[in-house]
């Protein structure tokens, strides 16, 4: 057996130990969010709380806080969703003036206690805390190399990797900044990290930023500064939007203020194009504009471009809202809403009933029968990946009383899967990458089927295309991906290419 062959045999394990575990995702997931605070007072913990209950869409298997107090690290971390994760009482003990949060949905690693985060580790100089939303692609090689360094790891996460990456070079006498930076050579794939240490708090997005990282100020004296993966976990505490963290850059916070180091000589721009059409809060401000705005404008050049005949456009709740919306603008087709959703339905433990298997989706979406009855249906989404769902809410339609259904889709097909930490499973999972729009139609059972073409997603963008990572709609993956990781995920003839 060659060493090629036998790499690849160990990958095949690791795949094969970790599939059971992932679930097979009806949309793509998130995988986490990230929050970080410098604040010299006592509520550093229930600050960090509440910027992760606006973070609670990014990653809803685990949450956790970890707070600095000098040498002295406290971290309470558990599964389930962030108000079930803490009480005040646990809060209370969580004090110190730099915190770090997080919010988990696995990519790597499975979905367990142990690989929840932060994760916390003790140095040279004192803890490192580490929350991390991403995905590096270069894990094998990354164990291999830190492991022949003598390196242990508690997880099987990416995340504790560049942690234990980072402690090894300040263990080997470097200080903070310049011992991040070294770990960060060692990594390759997307990572946007908010990190404590007892002397400072960094925040850090790769050379090509796939995924946002903002810069938050609570005014006061002295002023507190907030990183968090969105805005909309600023605004519920308060705090006012500085900046993005850039691509390739580390900001590091101490009580001597910001300052900014911009460790890649040439750092690419290549935000996730999905973060914009779904996984972010339409709350969340991204270049400049809501992405309520941003998925409004989507669905109006849906609608010039494919827009029929019908007596009510509605979206699947809630991502396909705004969109359906701005389709209802252009064309002035009344808009309604023929699905319910419940919103407090979360995750839960409790598996249901097979025949509740069988009622599908209600209990997540119920539908309007009398918004229904008889009517001509658009129905506005902003993606298909299995088209499960699809199915299940175009039969939920039809039994309510719809008398013709055309599904609209504000994104263009996805065709490939993410190496950049969202859970998408291998591109055979992914109902564009094998069958035609006509195909895909006839499978989800509506009486016509559009997605916004490729060239319409850019227009309304109004940004360079190229400072977009949008590889599930094109293939063009930005960051190479190791051969033995494109083979896990993509069909044959693509992971020769
Ligand atoms: S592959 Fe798709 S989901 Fe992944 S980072 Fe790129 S655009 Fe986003």
């Amino acid at each position: 057996m060659t060493a090629n062959d036998q790499i690849l045999n160990a990958h095949q394990q690791l795949t094969d130990t970790i599939n059971p575990l992932y679930r097979f995702s009806e949309k793509l997931e998130e995988a986490c969010g990230v929050f970080g605070l410098y604040a010299p007072e006592k509520s550093v913990a229930k600050l960090t709380y509440f910027g992760l209950y606006a973070l609670q869409h990014r990653g809803q298997e685990s949450a956790g806080i970890a707070t600095l107090d000098g040498n002295r690290v406290h971290i309470h971390k558990d599964m389930g969703l962030v108000a079930q994760v803490f009480k005040e009482s646990t809060l209370n003990k969580l004090t110190g003036k730099i915190a770090i949060g997080h919010t988990r949905y696995s990519t790597t690693g499975s979905s367990q206690k142990a690989n929840a985060q932060p994760a916390v580790l003790n140095t040279r100089l004192g803890h490192l805390a580490l929350a991390h939303n991403g995905n590096l692609v270069n894990t094998l090689e990354l164990r291999q190399i830190l492991t022949k360094r003598g390196c242990n790891f508690n997880t099987s996460t990416d995340s504790e990797m560049i942690a234990v990456a980072i402690a090894q070079e300040v263990d080997k006498g470097k200080e903070w900044l310049e011992a991040a930076i070294s770990a960060f050579q060692l990594c390759s794939g997307a990572y946007s990290l908010a990190i404590g240490t007892p002397v400072g708090l960094m925040g850090v997005r790769d050379p090509n930023g796939i995924r946002p990282l903002v810069i938050g100020i609570l005014e006061g004296d002295p002023v507190r500064y907030v990183l968090a993966s969105e805005t909309c976990a600023l605004d519920i505490i308060g705090a006012d939007y500085l900046r993005d963290v850039e691509p390739g850059e580390l900001v590091w916070i101490t009580e001597n203020g910001l300052s900014s180091f911009h460790w890649v000589i040439q750092p690419k721009r290549k935000l996730c194009i999905f973060e914009m059409i779904y996984f972010s809060r339409p709350d969340s401000i991204m270049h400049g504009e809501t992405l309520y705005s941003y998925r409004v404008r989507l669905g109006r050049q849906l609608a010039r471009e494919s827009t029929v005949e019908a007596d009510l456009v509605m979206g699947v709740p809630d991502s396909g809202i705004p969109a359906a919306i701005g389709f209802s603008q252009v064309t002035e087709i009344p808009y309604g809403e023929g699905l319910i959703k419940n919103r407090y339905v979360g995750r839960t433990f409790i598996q249901p009933t097979q025949q509740m298997r069988e009622l599908g989706i209600k209990m997540k979406l119920n539908t309007l029968k009398d918004v229904l009855v008889d009517k001509r249906v658009i129905i506005v989404d902003d993606s298909i990946v299995r088209g499960t769902t699809s199915r299940k809410i175009v039969k939920a339609l039809r039994d309510a009383g719809a008398k013709e259904i055309h599904m609209r889709i504000s994104s263009a097909p996805v065709t490939h899967p993410c190496f950049y930490g969202i859970d998408t499973d291998s591109q055979t999972q992914l109902v564009a990458a094998t069958k035609s729009v006509a195909d895909i139609g006839r499978q989800i059972g509506v009486d016509s089927l559009a997605y916004l073409s490729w060239q319409g997603m850019l227009e309304v963008t109004e940004e360079d295309p190229n400072s977009f990572c949008s590889a599930c709609f094109t293939g063009d993956y930005p960051i190479s991906i190791p051969e033995i990781v494109k083979r896990s995920k993509l069909l044959v003839e693509e992971a020769k290419t």
